[in-house]
């Protein structure tokens, strides 16, 4: 496997290098007709970037890699295709990912699974790989340097695995700060556009660029806010790394509960490197305790599915997407015939779950021991964050009884991004291999899914290798709005 070098490489050269690896990786399901070379100066001239699928582009299709949307394609932009486009960055393309982002592993696409590019070492060379889900394509794409950068999606870590996985940073910013408008809905209030990349830098560059209110967006949060919120006492956005300490006097937690039973040990060595960085550049690293988190996979679950369940309700064969046609004896005048079938076709197999799980969490009789039982879990999730940091959660300051932060607590959350490195693609397990079924799927997402409920910035970084060769990722996450610090701290240890 070799990495496509310069994606500032323009024609037909480039473009057929993309065509091969994409054979090779199922990165992308789509590939914009022209590569719209521009050599003018903005901000992203000459920076190629892929869209998750699920993201609206009037210029080519959003199928959110469902058979339920094959031939939809959006009447405009998402408002952060159309900020990447007024930058000045070429859109290479629709990334491949799981249905509707349901998925951690991007086996569940309608396109077909996405390949990882790394290999192991360990003489499994050959078995392929899950790039990690469900942004999979986004972060294959990157890796493989068929782009320089990547938009995903991240409701419960869809950002931060594939990252992880195929060895490259991965951003989910705070919710609120990155408009929705045009963004698929899987889960509303869990919902975040992030950001992959070759390093944190070109990261850091378009988030600048995306984080902007939007009028269109109700749940964009305003400037004022953010602007409070971005404002950090512990944090000189301007500090160098040339200088020995440039993180003196900052407190790095790491939480206990973030070392489950199910981590794979061999995570624990890159970690390690970091964690003697980290101290190295003058930080302090301090234990904490995060006491929710054992509950917060259920609450996840509970609450997405639920929230998926009425999303999806609008692919009712109807207005637009897939109608199939009824079979003999079915009534067409019989609206429900039409839902039933259109809908049994158009969902693959792991959204129908999720729509049957989250329709019975909101039924009456299961809403007060689910829906209500996972909204508490998350109030504190939510709070166990606010007591570990010692900046105030400015989202509070709108509240009549604004918190303050704790004096001793921590700047920054230091913990895995995934228990393991990246595992085989179902039909690949040999005898030796772990498998990858659905349970396990779910099991991955133990150490994202906090920060998610929380809406809380959250970076996994590659930090080095398993014992396997497979890439292994650290994940940084900060107090609500300190996007810019998360990031800063992120490219002092890449
Ligand atoms: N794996 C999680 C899920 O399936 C997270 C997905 C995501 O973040 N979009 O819901």
């Amino acid at each position: 496997y070799r990495r496509l070098e310069s994606t500032h490489a323009t024609g037909a050269v480039w473009r057929s290098r993309i065509a091969e690896l994409n054979e090779t990786l199922n990165a992308l399901v789509h590939v914009a007709p022209e590569d719209g070379y521009s050599s003018s100066k903005l901000p992203l001239s000459n920076i190629h970037v892929a869209i998750k699928d699920n993201i609206c582009t009037s210029t080519m299709p959003t199928t959110c890699s469902s058979a339920i949307l094959q031939q939809f394609t959006s009447p405009f932009d998402a408002t952060v295709v159309r900020l990447l486009r007024e930058s000045g960055a070429t859109i290479v393309g629709k990334a491949n990912c799981d249905e509707f982002g349901m998925g951690s592993l991007n086996t569940y696409s309608a396109h077909g699974p996405v390949v990882n590019p790394c290999r192991s070492t360990d003489g499994e060379s050959n078995v392929k790989r899950s790039a990690g889900g469900s942004s999979g394509g986004s972060a294959a794409a990157v890796a493989a340097g068929m782009c320089d950068v990547a938009l995903g999606t991240d409701t419960g870590g869809s950002i931060r695995l594939p990252a992880s996985y195929c060895g490259i940073p991965g951003l989910k910013p705070s919710y609120g700060l990155l408009s929705r408008w045009g963004v698929v809905s899987y889960a509303d209030s869990l919902d975040c556009i992030g950001i992959l990349g070759k390093d944190v830098s070109i990261i850091k560059t378009t988030f600048d660029i995306l984080s902007q209110f939007d009028p269109k967006d109700p749940t964009s949060v305003p400037s004022a806010v953010r602007e409070s919120a971005a404002n950090d006492l512990y944090i000189d956005q301007n500090t160098s790394f040339d200088s020995d300490k440039p993180f003196a006097g900052l407190r790095v937690g790491i939480p206990h509960e973030y070392f489950p039973a199910e981590l794979d040990h061999s995570i624990l060595h890159p970690l390690k490197d970091v964690l003697g960085l980290l101290q190295k550049y003058g930080a302090a690293l301090v234990p904490i305790s995060l006491p929710s988190t054992p509950y917060a996979l259920s609450a996840y679950y509970v609450i997405s599915s639920a929230e998926a369940s009425s999303n999806l309700a609008r692919y009712d064969g109807i207005e637009y997407g897939l109608r199939v046609d009824l079979p003999p004896g079915a009534d067409k005048r019989k609206t429900s015939d039409v839902y039933a079938y259109t809908r049994s076709q158009g969902f693959g197999p792991e959204v129908q779950r999720r729509i049957l799980l989250g329709s019975y969490a909101l039924s009456a009789d299961a809403f007060d021991n689910y829906f209500l039982q996972a909204q508490r879990v998350r109030k504190l999730i939510r709070s166990d964050f606010d007591n570990a940091f010692r900046s105030p959660n400015a989202l509070h300051s709108l509240s009549a009884t604004p918190r303050t932060g704790n004096p001793n607590g921590v700047d920054f959350i230091i913990h895995p991004s995934a228990i393991r490195t990246a595992p085989p693609l179902p039909d690949e397990t040999s005898s030796t291999s772990k498998s990858a079924n659905s349970l396990d799927a779910y099991v991955q997402d133990i150490l994202t899914v906090p920060a998610s409920l929380a809406g809380l910035p959250a970076i996994s970084i590659p930090a080095g290798f398993g014992d396997d060769g497979l890439p292994v990722g650290v994940s940084l996450v900060g107090q609500w709005g300190k996007d810019s610090s998360v990031l800063k701290v992120a490219e002092g240890i890449e």
